[in-house]
């Protein structure tokens, strides 16, 4: 059911490549790492699953290269 994000996957709200799937129960959004930590607090509430694959950002680009700034 939960595809893996893919480099076709991205952000709703502003295009980069999307790393975390928020499922609600109306649909589901995608976000780059950077919205998803903005708009954790208003999907949390209603998300039926979030598929969060930041860490694999991470493991891509390496840490500490400002990706995540
Ligand atoms: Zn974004």
């Amino acid at each position: 059911m939960t595809e893996p994000l893919t480099a076709a996957d991205r952000c709703d709200r502003c295009g980069a490549q999307a790393y975390v799937r928020v499922v609600l129960p109306v649909g589901e959004l995608l976000f780059c790492a950077h919205h998803a930590r903005e708009h954790a607090p208003k999907f949390s509430d209603v998300a039926t699953h979030v598929q969060d694959e930041t860490d694999r950002l991470l493991a891509e680009h390496g840490a500490g290269t400002g990706a995540a700034r």
